[in-house]
């Protein structure tokens, strides 16, 4: 059996979800179906789950909140419109919001909430739509179908207990719809995975069923080799392993929700990359392991907003505890870090810059001096971090002198190398400006043999 996924722009209007229609049926092994909420219909749109964060805020702060209810309403009441269902679902959400508005619950929780009304109301409208076609569709709330999660409000975590419920999927005869991005806790209280959520239900599902596949649909044929904003009509990737995608995504790809990677690893179910505008189209496959590797790279990423925080002490490297100890105080104050290259006197956190605000560096910054008392001690913002990855990496000889080549050619400054000891990827740390620059030299000298 296969669990289909199906994202935002796959089911942002009733002309998108026709065509799921009509995937689903191509396939009797499509049974489990996870959607997401209604995304853009084109690049001026906001997505649902958007609208309803809007909805939140205006809960939150107090303000009026009939017309953000309204821009949600309208969505799905054009998409009823046109494939002909009935409205109950619109009085459904408007009584949700309600009961939501006026429970007992804390902010975070009912913003969660509020939240999953997108994909909640979606799977709802599906299911229907596939009954109005004369399938056996129902739809699944994930309580029913077993997702039980940890009790953190816009980032929970599945609970292990969860496996062997939704292993019970299996049984049912019927094509299921279930909405994707939340679940509940033990408590029974709704709670949201992070954003774009909805692939981690997809995956945790396939890894229940033990699905022989978990299709997730999106709207690009494949994952190329490097962001095609970047590199014009780069290559396709037709198979890469977990390890080589859970790379690429750190830094930047966008295509498949790096946290949704785990279950299926876990369970060794393969993952396939599909266009739902280009049904036919083979799509990117995500493997355990590789057949034949025939190349050191399969893909470059690269994401900007990093901080460097540089410190440095002589005779560093005979100081017991002082890495602990810097660390130490990024952990007080909540911050996480990235990866922490080092010298025999100095040693650099690369931070992202969203956990690294401009009060926090000041109490950082302080704190180093005065607990650490080192020579130096300074940030470095504007930092993008670029990965070529590959798991042939280690049995090609070569890849960094032609990496570091392709840099030359860029004319781009190195600020920083390192590999990890897997040898599945390597990392180069520059200035942001050079980002696209650098990228197309290295696109050059990996796929094009230049
Ligand atoms: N609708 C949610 C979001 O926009 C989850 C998802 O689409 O996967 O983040």
């Amino acid at each position: 059996m296969k669990v289909a996924k199906f994202g935002g722009s796959s089911v942002a209007n009733a002309e998108q979800l026709k065509k799921v229609a009509n995937i689903i049926q191509a396939d009797d092994e499509r049974r489990i179906i996870v959607v997401s909420a209604p995304g853009k219909r084109s690049s001026e749109d906001m997505k649902v789950t958007d609208l309803l964060i809007e909805l939140g805020e205006a809960f939150r702060l107090g303000e009026p909140h009939e017309e953000p209810l309204k821009n949600v309403l309208d969505r799905f009441d054009a998409i009823l419109d046109e494939l002909q269902l009935s409205k109950a679902v619109l009085d459904d959400i408007k009584k949700q919001v309600v009961k939501i508005f006026s429970d007992g619950n804390d902010l975070a929780s009912k913003l969660d909430a509020i939240k999953a009304i997108g994909e909640d109301s979606l799977a709802k409208i599906l299911s229907e739509y596939l009954q109005s076609l004369g399938l056996n569709a129902s739809y699944v709330n994930p309580k029913e179908a077993g997702l039980i999660l940890s009790d953190q409000p816009g980032s929970a975590q599945i609970l292990d207990e969860s496996f062997e419920l939704i292993h019970t999927l299996r049984d049912r005869k019927d094509i299921v719809v279930i909405p994707g991005f939340f679940g509940y806790t033990k408590e029974g209280k709704l709670v949201t995975f992070s954003r774009g959520g909805s692939d981690i239900t997809g995956s945790i599902v396939a890894a229940g069923v033990k699905a022989d596949l978990y299709e997730n649909f999106t709207d690009v044929d494949s994952v190329y080799c490097v962001n095609p904003k970047i590199v014009n009509h780069p290559r396709e990737i037709i198979s890469l392993t977990y390890k080589e995608m859970r790379e690429l995504s750190y830094a930047g790809f966008s295509v498949f929700h790096a946290e949704a990677l785990i279950p299926a690893f876990k369970e060794e179910i393969p993952v396939c990359i599909k266009n739902t505008n280009n049904p036919t189209a083979k799509g990117t496959m995500i493997v355990s392991k590789k057949q034949d590797v025939n190349q050191a790279v399969i893909g470059i990423a690269s994401d900007a907003g990093f901080v460097s925080l540089y410190v440095s002490k002589y005779l560093m490297n005979r100081e017991i505890g002082f890495g602990r100890r810097l660390l130490n105080i990024l952990e007080d104050e909540g911050i996480s870090f990235e990866h922490t290259p080092s010298g025999i006197d100095d040693l650099s956190v690369i931070i992202r810059a969203d956990q690294l605000t401009k009060e926090k560096e000041a109490i950082v910054i302080n704190r180093i001096n005065k607990e650490l008392k080192p020579d130096t001690v300074y940030i470095d913002r504007g930092l993008a971090l670029i990965m070529i990855v590959g798991e042939g990496m280690h049995s090609f000889v070569g890849t960094a002198a032609k990496a570091t080549k392709a840099f030359e050619q860029a004319n781009v400054n190195l600020e920083m190398i390192n590999q990890g000891s897997s040898e599945v990827s390597m990392m180069f740390g520059i200035k942001e400006e050079g980002v696209n620059r650098a990228v197309q030299s290295l696109y050059q000298v990996f796929f094009e043999n230049k």
